[in-house]
């Protein structure tokens, strides 16, 4: 299996046989160091203050997007929400669930938020922002500094989605003054799905303490507390909070987070220029693209889907492919998990059988 989709991905040999063995019991100090390690590197990882915390939510990215958005706002909050795709979408939707009033950003297909489109915003009464800084449903990152210097102009309360893009493309959470960053297992971080992670400004942590979510699984307050001395209040995914450690482990002695957007920077340029130098019927539909992931469409006529049907099918090769309207226009190649150059050739060269038949 070759696996170029953009979550699960592919995990390390080291990652997957700890997946092997049996699951230990959690509530002893052990387990606590490698919660307390995960912790601090994700912290590293993320460029976070010193006093920001992370939670450990056992559920995928969209629970940490809900118990973000219901323990840091309320119905008193005026929230700015991109959507500009599939995730932004799931933002809103989480809005309009627990009745936070919001307003909605529609970028242009393919393309990001400049920051003549955020002034409009300016001294609006606006409280709080919501994105998803790679939507990777259509490869679009969006321009951090921008969205940042308009929270910091008119003192708005950022939480970004880093889903896909934590690891992938720079981020200084403490410079960018984002108060709320999330990301999940199973995207670059290369372990299986399961567990996703919140990381919380000392702001934020505040805001968590004073707010009255009603929910009892999603309510931050009692993962802070548990937290402290390394646990969390109900029975983690206890297997792939190992396998993060172990993951965390290889990316600090690899040289550390700079070092691993570099890596996966280069896989992504690494095959963004083959495509070009085959002269593949293919062309990049993003305007702003990140590292983590490369959005095509056929210009041959071919029908998106049938791409991924055909990889998957004749070559053992997944490849991500899109829904709803652009089911047959567009698919997608990731460039995060255990992937090398080697990969991204074998990759080209079944692009290049494929399209001669
Ligand atoms: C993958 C992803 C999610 C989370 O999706 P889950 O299926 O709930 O893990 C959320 N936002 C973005 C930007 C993603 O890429």
């Amino acid at each position: 299996m070759l696996n170029f989709t953009v979550g699960p991905v592919m995990s390390s040999d080291t990652v997957r046989s700890i997946g092997a063995e049996q699951v230990p019991y959690f509530r002893t100090p052990e387990f606590s160091d490698v919660m307390f390690e995960n912790e601090r590197l994700i912290k590293q990882f993320a460029k976070a203050e010193a006093n920001a915390r992370v939670c450990f939510m056992t559920g995928s990215g969209t629970a940490s997007m809900e118990a973000a958005v219901i323990n840091v706002f309320t119905d008193k909050d005026k929230v700015l929400v991109i959507d500009g795709g599939s995730f932004g979408h799931r933002f809103v939707e989480i809005l309009e669930i627990h009745e936070i009033p919001h307003t909605i950003i529609k970028p242009e297909f393919g393309c990001g938020v400049s920051s003549a489109q955020l002034s409009e915003y300016d001294n609006k009464g606006y409280t709080g922002f919501l994105v998803n800084l790679d939507e990777t449903s259509v490869g679009v990152l969006y321009d951090i500094k921008n969205i940042s210097d308009f929270c910091k102009r008119n003192d708005i309360f950022l939480v970004v989605d880093s889903i896909s893009s934590f690891l992938c493309d720079p981020f200084d959470m403490k410079a960018l003054g984002v108060q709320v960053m999330i990301t999940g297992s199973q995207k670059a971080l290369a372990c299986p799905p399961g567990i996703s992670l919140i990381v919380l400004s000392e702001k934020a942590v505040d805001r968590v303490y004073n707010n009255k979510p009603r929910t009892m699984y999603l309510d931050l307050k009692l993962a802070l507390k548990n937290g402290e001395r390394g646990q969390t209040p109900f029975t983690p995914a206890v297997g792939i909070l190992r396998q993060i450690n172990q993951r965390l482990k290889e990316i600090e002695s690899a040289g550390g987070v700079d070092a691993e957007v570099k890596r996966i920077g280069g896989l992504a340029t690494y095959f963004r220029d083959k495509i070009k130098e085959c002269g593949l019927p293919l062309k990049i539909v993003s305007q702003s693209l990140p590292n983590a992931v490369t959005p095509l469409t056929p210009t041959n006529g071919m029908s998106a889907y049938d791409i991924f049907t055909t990889l998957k099918e004749k070559y053992g090769i997944w490849i991500c492919p899109n829904g709803g309207d652009l089911k047959d226009k567009v698919f997608r190649v990731g460039h995060i998990g255990a992937l090398t150059f080697k990969d991204f050739d074998t990759l080209i060269t079944a692009l290049k059988d494929m399209f001669k038949q």
